[in-house]
């Protein structure tokens, strides 16, 4: 049988850099932009000459911001995809837009060139906080490619957003929030933000030009935030993903899972075959790499029994409601969960961290508060 992946590809560029961003991203590199997508291509030949027609069960392509090239050359991605591999009829196929890079005949065309599912990176319904973070657009060109979005006739659409910014108010996350349900999205990402070291947001505060983010307010502005969208009808399926029934993002159910994924482009990580890496971060280097002829890969380890197994925990931990399932852990590595994990799990539902019923684990509410903390204890060398 055809090994099946969720494919993703990630394009490196951007408009400019936001002030909160660590991504692997790069403003004013518009002279690679032709030579990356070449480049691209060339590492797809390089998997099907090594592993045949790969089955892909959904594409990504992310970023950056994929929508900072100019339409032929992001369409071309995708048919180069179609071209290199088996891609199943109706994958679900999502491009990473921001407000500001695109208008209706840009939607339109990647809506024609096989896009089902637009993610657009809004962050903030506020202009101050966007100006904030650094972002290009405002709140109206947000709710303006939103729309246009619609009018072109896309009907799975995901808005990012940001939570815990410096000095940002309960009120203000709320009228995000509200503002973006008003819109009526199929799928909602809330993040809360990291103050990445280097960044200039980090230096800001750094040097008292801004204040620190307040946890406890963004742990409140999270609780809130489940509440009402709950209220509004989108189901809580993944840490910080919402979507309204059906319209859960399969690709990273893909990663959730702990399922196979290849990953092209600069940076990009794959997991196929027992075996992860990941690419070489820097465009040039990655393109170089391409055209002499090498594998552009950076790093790679053997992911073991054991690991597979932890890290299957912890990705099925994210998810909400589903968990991890004792069955399809036995179906997976032919061993009960409990016998694995069966200490643990009593330890920390003793601490009101998971939730045990017959047939799953999950996080408990608390739980999802404290996630990286649970996630600790399930790694090979343990809490
Ligand atoms: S648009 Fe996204 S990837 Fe690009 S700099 Fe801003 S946050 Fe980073």
């Amino acid at each position: 049988m055809k090994q099946s992946v969720a494919l993703y590809v990630h394009i490196p560029f951007c408009a400019q850099k936001c002030a909160y961003c660590d991504f692997n991203s790069y403003a004013g590199l518009e002279h690679l932009f032709a030579p990356y997508i070449q480049a691209l291509t060339g590492e797809m030949r390089v998997y099907v000459a090594r592993w045949g027609s790969l089955r892909v069960c959904t594409i990504y392509i992310g970023g950056g911001t994929p929508t900072v090239l100019p339409l032929s050359l992001l369409t071309g991605v995708l048919a180069a995809c179609h071209a290199s591999f088996e891609v199943i009829n109706g994958a679900e196929t999502t491009v990473e837009a921001n407000p500001g890079t695109v208008d209706e005949s840009y939607l339109a065309g990647l809506l024609a060139a096989g896009v089902n599912r637009l993610s657009l990176g809004v962050q903030s319904l506020d202009d101050s906080e966007l100006r904030l973070l650094g972002r290009l657009h405002d709140a109206d060109q947000a709710r303006e490619a939103y729309h246009q979005a619609r009018a072109v006739g896309f009907c799975n659409v995901n808005l990012d957003l940001i939570f815990g910014l410096p000095g940002q108010t309960m009120a203000r996350w709320q009228a995000t929030v509200r503002q973006a349900l008003d819109l009526g999205p199929e799928h909602l990402s809330l993040y809360a933000l990291t103050i990445e070291e280097h960044t200039p947001l980090a230096g800001y505060i750094a040097h008292g030009e801004l204040p620190a983010p307040d946890d406890d307010l963004a742990a409140e502005m999270y609780e809130w935030a489940e509440v009402e969208l709950a209220k509004a009808g989108y189901v809580h399926y993944e840490i910080s993903n919402w979507a309204q029934p059906g319209f859960e993002c399969q690709h990273n159910l893909v990663y959730w899972h702990n399922q196979p994924y290849l990953g092209l482009g600069a940076g990009a990580h794959s997991w196929l075959a027992g075996c992860r890496w990941a690419n070489v971060r820097i465009p040039q280097i990655y393109i170089e790499a391409i055209v002499g002829g090498k594998q552009p890969v950076a790093e790679s380890e053997e992911i073991d029994r054991a690991l597979e197994m932890a890290e299957t925990v912890i990705l099925g931990l994210r998810l909400v409601e589903e968990g991890v399932n004792f069955g399809a852990f036995r179906a997976r590595f032919g061993v009960e969960f409990t016998d694995i994990y069966g200490s643990k799990i009593e330890e920390l539902a003793n601490l009101g961290l998971l939730e045990v019923t017959r047939d799953r684990v999950r996080l408990t509410r608390w739980g999802r508060l404290l996630g990286n903390q649970v996630f600790q204890c399930f790694l090979p060398d343990p809490c």
